[in-house]
């Protein structure tokens, strides 16, 4: 019944953990869940406000514009400007998306020819391997390894692979890992882009969900960045936005005009009285993001000690909400047990891709008082 490409979408892992936490649920157990990356926290009540009023409006309830409103498109720019340096073009460097998920799935669409390549980072987030297979595309993994501090080694990429390659992903901040990029890699990469002639498609979702004074760059920084590559960024983490399903990318002119022709025939845009919304998102005041991000600070502070007092070597991460954690054994095995002794959901690495097997990660998305009940329950279990 099932197209081929269906039938070779990889088992999608996280759907058998959440059943495995509702059955634990059911059973009466009180599981506390390290395993979404969905912020717990509401969104601020400025950008609810925003959307109220504008729900108001009638000229709102139509049919939004493809590429969206250039109102949006230009707090998006400025917010480039204020909080990368970057300047950007309204009009043709910025694409409203309908969540950062939506352009990054329909990306492959417009660039790849059945069997080109598509390089993929594993551990990774599922949708840059599922959107190039779903465009008939062939994903060339890029480990993602520890000794390389989880940034591809883009030597390792065989001549002929790259040859292939029409597109990279990369993501840093980095889910799930949690890695952070350098200047340097960046500009490897844009020397490999034009090497191989392959667009960069970088996503930039956690760029401000930093702590200890760090400051995440965007690919764009990068000197010929724009010449080969986009960037995507999205709402839902910075603005605990996640259900409003906004994002944009910025970069390339020529790049987001393929995306933007695939989009014209599959989608009608983003409701506008939510891109109102995240037009006050981005221009309105941004102590949100500093009180989201002192409130994950203390969590990671809670789950890092913990674990190290547990004899686990993590180190805290300097973005994201995600720990990332090197466990003995196999990560499904491990979560498998967290789940059925302790009541913990956490997600097994190899459900990133098989470059994260030995790993779990945790999400910071309970409060302080949970993290801790989580480390107190992992002290009983005598993990070492
Ligand atoms: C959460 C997440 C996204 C999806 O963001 P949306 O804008 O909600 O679609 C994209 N990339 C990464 C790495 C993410 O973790």
């Amino acid at each position: 019944m099932y197209a081929d490409r269906i039938n070779s979408l990889p088992p999608y892992l996280f759907a058998t953990i959440d059943r495995a936490r509702q059955d634990a649920i059911k059973k009466g157990v009180d599981v506390i869940n390290l395993s979404i990356g969905d912020p717990d926290m509401p969104t601020p009540s400025h950008i609810v406000e925003a959307m109220r009023k504008s729900l108001g409006n009638p000229a709102r309830h139509r049919y939004p514009s493809y590429e969206g409103m250039l109102s949006f498109r230009d707090a998006a720019a400025k917010w480039y400007k204020k909080t990368m340096n970057i300047d950007l073009d309204p009009e043709n460097e910025v694409l409203t998306l309908i969540g950062s998920k939506e352009g990054i799935a329909h990306i492959p669409l417009a660039f790849l020819n059945p069997g080109d390549v598509s390089l993929v980072p594993n551990p990774g987030y599922p949708v840059y391997n599922i959107g190039s297979i779903l465009a008939d595309g062939k994903p060339f993994k890029m480990p993602l390894l520890e000794e390389n501090d989880f940034l591809p080694d883009l030597d390792a990429i065989p001549s002929d692979v790259a040859k292939k390659a029409k597109i990279m992903f990369l993501n840093y901040p980095n889910n799930p890992t949690s890695a952070t990029a350098t200047a340097k890699f960046f500009e490897e990469v844009v020397d490999f882009a034009n090497e191989y002639e392959v667009l960069v498609i970088h996503d930039n979702a956690y760029s401000e969900m930093t702590y200890d004074g760090y400051k995440a760059p965007s690919f764009l920084n990068t000197s010929g960045a724009k010449e080969v590559g986009i960037e995507m960024h999205s709402l839902s983490k910075t603005y605990n936005m996640t259900g409003w399903r906004l994002g944009f990318a910025v970069g390339n002119r020529d790049i987001l005009a393929g995306l933007g022709k695939v989009k014209t025939n599959v989608d009608s845009g983003a409701f506008e009285a939510v891109q109102e919304a995240g037009i006050a998102a981005l221009s309105g005041p941004q102590d949100c993001v500093h009180e989201m991000n002192r409130v994950y600070k203390e969590r990671r502070d809670a789950l890092i000690t913990g674990l190290n007092e547990l004899g686990l070597d993590v180190k805290p991460p300097r973005a994201t909400f995600y720990v990332w954690a090197r466990v003995k054994g196999k990560s499904l095995d491990f979560t498998k047990m967290l789940l059925e002794k302790a009541g913990i959901v956490a997600t097994p690495g190899v459900g990133f891709g098989e470059y994260g097997e030995g790993y779990i990660r945790f999400a910071l998305t309970q409060s302080v008082e949970r993290i801790n009940e989580v480390v107190k329950r992992m002290h009983k279990l005598e993990i070492e």
